[in-house]
């Protein structure tokens, strides 16, 4: 979940944690987007400001105990990008270096300014190629060891960037970022934002969910709420889905360390 620190979000972050006590969730880890103070990265305050991050962590830290009443243990991520250009990942390699995180998230953000400069600056303009394209940097940022879950991973499919998305036309290179999660014993994450928007399907899709849990993909789960009552959104529709599926766990991370749950019950 986020903050208003990053332009697009509302509500303090306790009233995201009381929704979570509402829902019966017990652990709730708050992911602002990571500041990226590159001038053609996207459009103007949708991101924290660099300079913004200790309020940002005091935030999380005061919500934590505030929380800590409530039966909820708030946690201190972040949402990082995941972004072709390796040269444009400096200063963020920084940031994920200067602080403790308990957990860090790898984004790529296809609708942002940024990444559609790419596409075209690399001529990669009809459908296919962008989908192929983006699952292939998607990839390489499970490679990079700097994330520890991939998040909303199908979110091309949203904001307009392709016009379409049938994951069966782009099995192999979906496979070959789902082998790289598993080789690399990182996170995918189920983000259930996108039953709210687009094409009304969770992130990633069902199909990419059945080929994750046949290859052994773990799984975190998150709602991108940017607001609170959006806490926990559709986590009691999707855990039956999880399930059927044979996804048996979920997994959440503090200080950077893997923990294991059995799925949990949301009804
Ligand atoms: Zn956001
Ligand atoms: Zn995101």
């Amino acid at each position: 979940m986020h903050t208003t620190l990053c332009g697009h979000a509302i509500g303090a972050p306790i009233e995201y944690a009381m929704v979570a006590m509402e829902q019966g969730i017990n652990v709730m880890t708050i992911t602002c987007h990571i500041p990226m103070e590159w001038e053609a990265f996207g459009q103007a305050g949708i991101r924290m400001r660099r300079d913004q991050l200790d309020q940002y962590r005091s935030l999380v830290h005061d919500t934590a105990e505030k929380a800590k009443p409530l039966g909820v243990e708030v946690l201190c991520g972040i949402e990082a990008e995941v972004y072709p250009d390796e040269a444009q990942m400096e200063p963020m390699d920084e940031i994920l270096a200067e602080y403790e995180w308990d957990f860090v998230l790898g984004s790529l953000h296809a609708q942002c300014r940024s990444y559609l400069t790419w596409l075209k600056k690399n001529k990669v303009n009809d459908d296919a190629m962008r989908i192929d394209s983006y699952f292939r940097h998607l990839k390489d940022g499970a490679q990079s060891g700097r994330y520890d879950s991939m998040s909303h991973p199908d979110v091309i499919r949203t904001y307009g960037v392709v016009s379409g998305f049938k994951p069966a036309e782009h099995e192999d290179v979906i496979r070959d970022f789902l082998q790289a999660v598993v080789d690399e014993d990182i996170c995918m994450e189920v983000n259930t934002s996108g039953l709210t928007k687009g094409d009304f399907e969770v992130h990633p899709d069902p199909l990419i969910l059945d080929w994750a849990s046949e290859m052994g993909v773990k799984l975190t789960i998150g709602s991108d709420s940017h607001r609170p009552n959006s806490v926990g959104q559709f986590f009691d529709t999707i855990q039956p889905m999880l399930g059927e599926k044979g996804f048996k766990d979920l997994h959440y991370f503090r200080g950077r360390k893997r923990i294991r749950i059995d799925m949990p019950k949301w009804d």
